[in-house]
């Protein structure tokens, strides 16, 4: 396989441009509200990220949520919006692409594609992404294996788009005192079977605020690449995900928390 470590052996790096990388050797902080809400709220979080050293920043503009009836975020608009703000800041943006079409509207306003856990398996935006020439970011499936991860990547990197991101967010497990089982074994197999970076998401991994920060920093000691994680000026006033969201001064720790451990590492 093109993604595996017998065909390449040297790490891939994810450039993204002022001299902002996703790569073995950096540990990249990646966080921002589970959904782009409203211009204050995007203010707010960038803001956050300046102050913080923070180059990435999360959010959904197209969100898949569980219940039709949830806000199911800003879209195009949302997008175009943020990327205005955060690019003047120098902050490079996150989100989520759910389908094909979406890919060329989204093009020059993103810096990752995220494809999210429910989309791991969409076989035919997997091939579309192969053709784009911008990095893409693959989560784990819900229920997904270690070894369909990396399918799911072969997909895209076999399409000819070598910018690829792995992300372990979790799986559904028979545990339910958790969102998901965060499966922190994934991390140094990934890393031993694949060259491509890997980021660990704990918000999605364990969908409990107060353990966030524990578990991305089992994360980076397992050997992550990098950690994404969910923050919001007032989490309890999220539009979705706020009972696994950080507020700032909870972010603010943990990124320092998360840089000083992978200098430990
Ligand atoms: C998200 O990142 O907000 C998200 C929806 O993640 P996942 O696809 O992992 O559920
Ligand atoms: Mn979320």
């Amino acid at each position: 396989k093109l993604v595996s470590k017998k065909w390449k052996v040297k790490p891939t790096s994810i450039d993204l441009g002022d001299n902002v990388f996703i790569k073995e050797g950096e540990m990249a902080v990646i966080t921002g509200p589970c959904s782009i809400e409203t211009e204050e709220q995007i203010r707010a979080v960038v803001a956050h990220c300046i102050e913080n050293d923070i180059k990435m920043m999360r959010g959904g503009v197209f969100k898949p949520r569980s219940s039709p009836y949830a806000f199911r975020g800003l879209g195009l608009d949302g997008l175009k919006l943020w990327h205005e703000i955060a690019s003047e800041a120098g902050i490079k943006i996150v989100t989520e692409v759910m389908q094909t079409s979406q890919i060329e509207e989204m093009y020059p306003y993103v810096d990752v594609y995220q494809v999210g856990a429910r989309n791991s398996q969409n076989f035919n935006l997997l091939d579309e992404l192969g053709k784009v020439d911008k990095a893409v970011m693959i989560k784990r499936g819900i229920s997904g294996t270690i070894e369909e991860l990396l399918q799911s990547a072969e997909y895209v990197f076999s399409g000819g788009n070598e910018k690829l991101i792995l992300c372990e967010r979790g799986i559904r497990t028979y545990e339910r005192a958790s969102r998901n089982t965060l499966d922190l074994n994934a991390i140094p197999i990934l890393k031993a079977k694949s060259h491509l970076p890997v980021i660990v998401d704990p918000s999605h991994g364990i969908g409990i605020r107060a353990y966030v920060p524990q578990m991305a920093l089992a994360g980076v000691m397992a050997g992550a690449d990098g950690i994404i994680y969910e923050s919001h000026e007032v989490p309890e006033k999220a539009y979705s995900d706020g009972q696994q969201t950080l507020d700032f001064a909870q972010s603010a720790r943990l990124a320092s928390w998360i840089r000083e451990s992978f200098e430990m590492r």
